[in-house]
């Protein structure tokens, strides 16, 4: 046979990045819609797109979690706010039906013209709900649209003379379906539903521009009782008990234990008391990070449900730099992977992937799934606005232990909280404009999809299976490989 098996490929024992490596093509007698990457991210809980976010404040907030728990994937909840705020992140994820919007934008019945102009500037709509003391969940009072503004150029006029009152509003119950909603909206011609409680406070809104956009998300990321799964990470601190109480009472599914170097009896310990709580012991832990069998095992033994692989790899990271500690994400993931399933656990690739050629060659060394930041914090899902530099459209982007996060408070995940002089071992940077994780999502999973038929393998399980047998061939890249396997000799081009 042609090329090495992974084996092979790793005897040698060099730290292999996924650059240095290549894998061969074998026979495809499917199509590419056939490949089925359903697969389980930890002990228990399945994904239907093995991709995951970073637990970053540059990347996952509500609208990163709730888009990719709905295109089959989970994003993790970074904890670089309150215990409050992070909670509340939680809630909205859980709480989270296509179609609803559970957090409608609202004026107070005191608010008059200028408000709501100001509101169509700012957000680019209008149909606004007015409430008694102008919360999203506060006493209905009415709804202001364009119709009832649009000639309106008294800015002083208070809405409660424009809008349509509460006696002549169609409006529907809590716990009222998406299709009966729908069916509604339809039939009295209606812009926007407002859904309210027995006591008349505003529950949601079910808009009419969202229903004829609206999509079915089949691959949802889903709990027992049909809501979206929720993951938020926590670090290994003490007070840090106190942050995943608050998160289980939101309905966290997954926590992810974040430390960069997760072998610690910190972690074991956070590990052995989270399973041993009743109230706790429902979750599926994700531990880490690790890069070495040793380390894998030592968490798994405490009781870890999944594990994080990546020291150093990260796009915004100095740390191998720095500790002059870590290992190539290749080889990590292969070492890692491999002592991980002769216990039976699942193992997710962290960091440095920056096309999706590299989601293929972390699952073709054995990961179940991958973890990604600068993949994600250029879309509109993620927090923050986009601005322009250089003439260029880009969104920030700063690893957690960079100066600027480690002054905000983001350093728990590197044991160096306390130390009076901080050694980062991140940078702060820019990403450009990604779009939406709309389209982001379904073209990695297409892409995805497509480097398994090439390899010759329909599901994640089959690419394991013929990995660790020695079916699916590797070959190492010389530098000039690696400059022929990148677009070359041309004057320019755009890649799109
Ligand atoms: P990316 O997908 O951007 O290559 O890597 C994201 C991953 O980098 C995160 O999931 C996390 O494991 C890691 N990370 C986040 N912030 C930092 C940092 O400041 N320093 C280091 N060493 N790693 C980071």
């Amino acid at each position: 046979m042609d090329g090495f098996s992974a084996a092979e490929l790793f005897a040698k024992g060099e730290s292999v990045t996924y650059g240095d490596f290549i894998i061969l093509p074998g026979y495809i007698d499917f199509g590419a819609d056939e490949v089925d990457l359903t697969v389980n991210v930890t002990r228990e809980l399945k994904l239907r797109t093995p991709i995951l976010s970073s637990p970053m404040d540059t990347v996952t907030e509500e609208k990163m979690a709730i888009y990719l728990a709905l295109h089959g994937g989970l994003g993790v909840v970074h904890y670089n706010n309150t215990i409050s705020e992070q909670e509340e992140i939680v809630r909205k994820v859980k709480r989270y039906k296509n179609g609803f919007i559970s957090d409608p934008v609202t004026l107070p019945v005191t608010a008059a013209i200028r408000d709501i102009k100001r509101i169509k500037r700012t957000h680019g709509f209008s149909g606004i709900p007015i409430t008694e003391d102008g919360s999203s969940h506060g006493k209905l009072a009415g709804i202001v649209t364009n119709r009832d503004v649009d000639f309106e150029d008294n800015d002083n006029l208070p809405l409660t003379k424009v809008m349509t009152p509460l006696e002549r509003l169609v409006t529907v119950n809590e716990g009222v379906s998406l299709e009966d909603a729908n069916e509604i909206i339809r039939k009295h011609k209606l812009g926007k539903l407002p859904v309210v409680r027995k006591d008349g406070t505003l529950v949601a809104l079910v808009c009419r521009t969202d229903l004829i956009k609206a999509r079915a998300y089949p691959l949802a990321t889903k709990d027992a009782q049909k809501n979206l799964c929720a993951c938020a990470a926590v670090s290994t601190h003490p007070s840090d008990r106190e942050r995943l109480g608050a998160l289980v009472n939101a309905g966290i599914d997954v926590v992810v234990i974040d430390a960069a170097q997760g072998y610690t009896s910190f972690q074991e310990e956070f590990i052995r008391e989270i399973k041993s709580n009743p109230a706790w012991k429902h979750l599926q832990v994700i531990a880490g990070n690790v890069v070495t069998s040793e380390q894998a095992l030592g968490l798994i033994d405490a009781g870890a449900d999944s594990l994080r692989i990546g020291m150093g790899p990260g796009s915004i990271c100095t740390t191998q730099e720095t500790m002059a500690v870590g290992r190539g994400q290749g080889t990590a993931v292969y070492s890692v992977a491999k002592a991980a399933r002769s216990r039976g656990i699942p193992v997710i690739a962290d960091g440095g992937i920056s096309s999706v050629g590299h989601l293929t060659k972390a699952l073709g060394l054995g990961a179940s799934a991958v973890m990604m930041g600068s993949m994600f914090a250029g879309t509109t899902e993620a927090p923050g606005e986009y601005f322009y530099k250089d003439g260029v459209r880009v969104k920030k982007y700063r690893g957690m232990a960079s100066l600027e996060a480690l002054q905000a408070g983001g350093s728990k995940r590197y044991l160096s909280e306390a130390a009076k002089v901080r050694v980062p071992q991140g940078v702060s940077g820019t990403v450009v404009d990604r779009g939406s994780l709309e389209d982001l999502v379904p073209y990695l999973i297409m892409g995805l999809k497509q480097g398994l038929q090439d390899i010759g393998t329909r599901s994640i399980a089959d690419l394991h299976k013929a990995m660790y047998d020695g079916a699916v061939r590797f070959e190492r890249r010389t530098m000039s490989a690696q400059a022929e396997g990148a677009v070359h000799d041309l004057f320019s081009y755009t890649k799109q």
